[in-house]
């Protein structure tokens, strides 16, 4: 076998191992400082390695509850491992990005076909074709936030400058059910940690600043049937 044949039937099958995307990061300490170290997203998993040898890790899929993408800098990987000091409360991961490549859309998408759960992604997505938007005001507990929802293909996204409240969610992953109480009122039921809690789903509540399409919003309930 030529030399060149041999590279190239190796390079597969490193790929094929999931050698994937390397980001330089700094593991933020709760509540203070960090270790800085390299962070390896591939087919098998997320590996974090660091001098700090005790926060070494070395996740499989199946290992991890959710990446929650605060910013292409600044992510959090949340894992299933017990914190001692919080009761039981899960264990989170932050990091933010040090120099080099981002989570970006390439490297997230790594994220979206392993992780076998939802995630949540606070980046709106832009490739896609917007089958139907509407201005609105997000509801909190006090006030809200103002933007846009936009219905594409694939995904449900909320922009607004409150970057804390934009979302993108998988129209097939992360969205629970969608409802209407009146043509001004919208509710997107989600999967995302309502105040630590995971299991639970989270609402998120707007008003709309134009009556919603009729026409629009029955075929939103065809594909997702309510859940309460
Ligand atoms: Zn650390
Ligand atoms: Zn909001």
């Amino acid at each position: 076998m030529s030399r060149w044949i041999y590279g190239y039937i190796v390079a597969v099958f490193i790929t094929s191992l999931g050698f994937g995307q390397t980001l330089k990061v700094r593991h933020d300490h709760d509540p203070w400082g960090g270790c800085e170290g390299e962070l390896v997203i591939s087919d098998l998993g997320i590996e974090y390695k660091t001098e700090k040898e005790k926060h070494n890790r070395n996740w499989a899929w199946t290992d991890i509850q959710t990446v929650d993408r605060y910013s292409p800098h600044k992510f959090t990987v949340l894992t299933y491992a017990d914190q001692k000091i919080l009761l039981g409360r899960d264990q989170p991961f932050d990091f933010t990005v040090l120099e080099g490549d981002d989570l970006d859309d390439e490297t997230f998408a790594v994220i979206l076909q392993n992780l076998p759960r939802p995630v949540v992604d606070r980046v709106p997505e832009e490739a896609e074709t917007i089958v139907y938007e509407v201005p609105v005001k997000h509801l909190h507990t006090f006030g809200g936030c103002e933007g846009t929802l936009r219905f594409g293909k694939d995904h449900i996204t909320y922009e607004t400058d409150h970057k804390k409240d934009a979302r993108s969610w998988r129209r097939d992953r992360e969205v629970v059910g969608v409802w209407s109480v009146n043509r001004y009122d919208l509710e997107i039921q989600v999967y995302e940690r309502d105040g630590g809690d995971f299991n639970r789903t989270r609402n998120f509540r707007f008003q709309l600043k134009e009556p919603l399409n009729e026409s629009y919003y029955t075929q939103l309930r065809r594909e997702f049937l309510p859940v309460r």
